[in-house]
């Protein structure tokens, strides 16, 4: 499984870097996917994102 951002909709929070630190990481006001391979903390990572900027697949 790979995590993906829409960095149009993402606020920056850091809500996925918080709960996901090997796979997202913050780029200024973006959160960028840093692996290839997805844990399962992306999953709550996902659920936990304010503007449904990320998927899974
Ligand atoms: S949780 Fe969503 S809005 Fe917040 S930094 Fe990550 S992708 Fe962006």
């Amino acid at each position: 499984m790979k995590a993906y951002v829409n960095e149009t909709l993402c606020i920056g929070c850091g809500t996925c870097e918080a709960f996901c630190p090997d796979v997202f990481k913050m780029d200024g006001a973006v959160a960028k996917v840093i692996s290839e391979t997805c844990s399962d903390c992306c999953q709550s990572a996902k659920e936990s994102c304010p503007v449904e900027a990320i998927w899974l697949e």
